[in-house]
């Protein structure tokens, strides 16, 4: 067995597909998870360890059993729409959470730690392209929440010597093309599967949030990457750690956006089918525009996003709407 690698999350969309990816490379992936959102049935690529980060003693049990060599960061509440309205629940639980993390990680003697950061910690920055350095002006408390574990990360990395390396996602799409695991969200709030659930007729149509944003067809646009990929960078990340390299922030996007109004057009031309819209209002919270600067990831972690390309996305995808669900 491989070096073993703390997975916190990794029953949900983003870690389950990182579990998959560690396995390959070498790793043994523990997951860590409370099951709040994610699918017993999801882990499948390493052991599992039902647990809760607000609970500390749980963590601290689940290092000293596995003694991992790194943690990566997945577990998460991550919906823009719910932070608006209980902002304390993503307070405590990304926050407080995260925080029991990161202190249980470094009591234990780890020094490295992956965190599954987000774009929307730039907030509405008006169409400019977002890299590393683009300062950061969460306009959700989502987005504020991760932010804050992100200076918490700059805090013990000062104090500890706790080394890490911060992934900003942009929006994540696309499912394992092997059919092992998927985005299975209760409910889902994603775009991608929603529009393919309308399409497959699991619902009556996709409500296009808001047709007036200053873009040039009225729907917001956003930079989409391959989850297949943005667990590869993960992987690579992981190494750069463990090659004593420090600690270093990475946005994960194509540096290519795609309308709203985009989307669905490439999702018609995949399936064949016609995707069934209504037009509805802009959902609160939501940026204009979120574009990655994607050099840094490329150039110093030889990143290759080769699967992010919308038709790819949406291929696979499509493959997992169309079979069985997870239902635990
Ligand atoms: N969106 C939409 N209808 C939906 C879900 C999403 O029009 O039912 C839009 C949303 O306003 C945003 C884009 O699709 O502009 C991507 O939204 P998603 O929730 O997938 O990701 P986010 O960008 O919020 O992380």
């Amino acid at each position: 067995m491989g070096e073993r690698v703390l997975v916190t999350g990794g029953a949900g969309y983003i870690g389950s597909h990182a579990c998959k990816a560690l396995k390959r490379a070498g790793f043994e992936p523990v997951t860590f998870d409370n099951l709040n959102t994610g699918w017993a049935e999801a882990v499948k690529f390493g052991p599992f360890v039902q647990g809760d980060l607000m609970d500390r003693a749980a963590i601290d049990a689940a290092l000293a059993e596995w003694k991992p060599v790194a943690v990566m960061h997945f577990a998460a509440l991550s919906l823009v729409g719910e932070s608006m309205k209980d902002p304390a629940k993503y307070w405590r639980v990304n926050v407080n959470g995260g925080l029991n993390l990161i202190e249980a990680t470094v009591a234990a003697g780890i020094r490295n730690f992956v965190f599954s950061s987000t774009c929307a910690t730039f907030g509405d920055q008006d169409g400019v392209v977002l890299n590393e350095d683009t300062p950061q002006k969460p306009i959700n408390a989502y987005g504020a929440s991760k932010k804050a574990i992100e200076d918490i990360l700059f805090n013990f990395r000062d104090a500890f010597g706790l080394n890490h390396v911060i992934f900003r996602y942009f929006n994540v799409a696309g499912a394992d093309p092997e059919g092992e695991v998927g985005e299975q969200h209760e409910p889902e709030t994603h775009l991608i599967p929603i529009l393919l659930d309308a399409i497959d007729g699991k619902r009556p149509a996709l409500t296009v949030f808001g047709t007036d944003y200053p873009t040039p067809d009225g729907t917001c646009i956003r930079d989409y990457v391959h989850v297949m990929d943005l667990v590869e960078a993960h992987v690579l990340g992981l190494r750069w750690l463990l090659e004593g390299k420090g600690s270093r922030v990475f946005n994960l996007g194509t540096g290519k956006g795609f309308s709203v109004r985009e989307v669905i057009d490439q999702a018609r031309l995949v399936t064949n089918r016609e995707v069934p819209v209504v037009f509805g209002d802009r959902r609160p919270g939501d940026a204009t525009a979120l574009v990655s600067g994607s050099a840094r990831a490329v150039e110093d972690l030889g990143w290759m996003p080769e699967r992010s390309t919308m038709p790819q996305m949406i291929r696979d995808a499509w493959g997992w709407t169309r079979q069985p669900r997870f239902t635990e």
